[in-house]
């Protein structure tokens, strides 16, 4: 049952079976001509009935709707080419086009591989699954080739709404959040959650993630924001979780730090296991693969901006990256 959340704009709550993510939230904004939905859910059969039992409900045809993807990851972009009819235009953040079709996305995730191996990860350690990452799975069509750019500063109006494109960098290379000044709301994505903090990783063609991150916190915290409207789950006081996102990562950073000064020489791979993680494992060992990806990424992103800090060093050993502090 979608929520009205203003006159006009909707949330759709969309399931994500086997997630800890839960539930990704889809808005709906409903014009005079056309609509916008921003974000979809991952190319599974849930997500597409909850998506689409929504949108019936709403009464929207896609051909007049719009579909805005804050960001490349397949629980908010998965489902844009299977619901795309004649009539409908995909916008996406323009640096991350290429991680959505066939040849560049392939290429892009060949890389990641190849960087997950340099930090340490085995074949055994992978696990059986043959991908390295679950949510590779439900990922949008690589066949679809429609996507349009948004850059910067770009505006969509709808609903009697304006929203502006705000590039957040960090969680993505080119994340995107809406900024509906008039209202003084924030359509956020994934770079400010309120009940899981986003997944940081070292991206391909991304000097340092993490650095980047923290500056597209501290860049929207001069909006004056009242409602912070996210991808998943619930919302919160915008700008008291953004000071609270900001120090969770520079405990991270100490605790990184702290790893490395007393394991000096080790893979990303073996710092990421000695830190601290939210999840119910009884050890490293046991961490799901999938789960290992995301600490690892989470891991580098980390030592990489200790790195831009001056505080650790990278090298290479045999096809390693190991670290140790300068
Ligand atoms: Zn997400």
């Amino acid at each position: 049952m979608p929520e009205e959340i203003m006159t006009n704009l909707y949330r759709i709550q969309i399931q994500l079976p086997n997630s800890p993510l839960r539930i990704l939230n889809s808005y709906l904004i409903k014009g005079e001509g056309r609509n916008i939905l921003i974000d979809t859910g991952f190319n599974r059969t849930e997500c597409r009935q909850s998506l689409m039992s929504g949108l019936s409900e709403l009464g929207v045809d896609m051909a007049d709707t719009d579909i805005i993807l804050t960001h490349l990851h397949a629980d908010h972009t998965g489902l844009a080419p299977e619901i795309y009819v004649p009539g409908t235009r995909v916008f996406l953040s323009r640096q991350e086009i290429p991680w959505m079709i066939g040849d560049t996305r392939r290429e892009l995730w060949a890389r990641d591989n190849q960087r997950m191996l340099h930090s340490g990860f085995t074949p055994d350690t992978i696990g059986s699954g043959k991908t390295f990452s679950t949510s590779r799975g439900m990922a949008p069509d690589p066949n679809f080739d429609k996507y349009l750019p948004i850059d910067e500063g770009d505006i969509f109006s709808c609903g009697g709404y304006t929203l502006k494109a705000v590039m957040t960098p960090g969680h993505t290379p080119a994340h995107m959040c809406f900024w509906m000044e008039e209202q003084k709301t924030m359509f956020t994505g994934d770079h400010v959650l309120f009940d899981i903090s986003p997944n940081i990783t070292l991206w391909q063609n991304v000097d340092d993630s993490l650095g980047d991150y923290l500056e597209s916190l501290k860049k929207i915290d001069k909006n004056d924001v009242e409602l912070a409207l996210p991808g998943h789950r619930g919302t919160g006081d915008f700008h008291a979780r953004i000071a609270d996102l900001l120090e969770h990562h520079e405990k991270r950073l100490e605790e990184c730090l702290d790893v490395v000064l007393a394991n000096p020489n080790k893979t990303v791979y073996d710092i990421a296991g000695k830190m601290t993680w939210r999840i119910r494992c009884n050890s490293w060992e046991d961490f799901p693969p999938n789960q290992k990806w995301f600490a690892v990424g989470e891991c580098h992103s980390h030592l990489r901006h200790l790195e831009r800090r001056g505080k650790v060093e990278a090298y290479e050993d045999e096809e390693l990256t190991r670290y140790r502090s300068i």
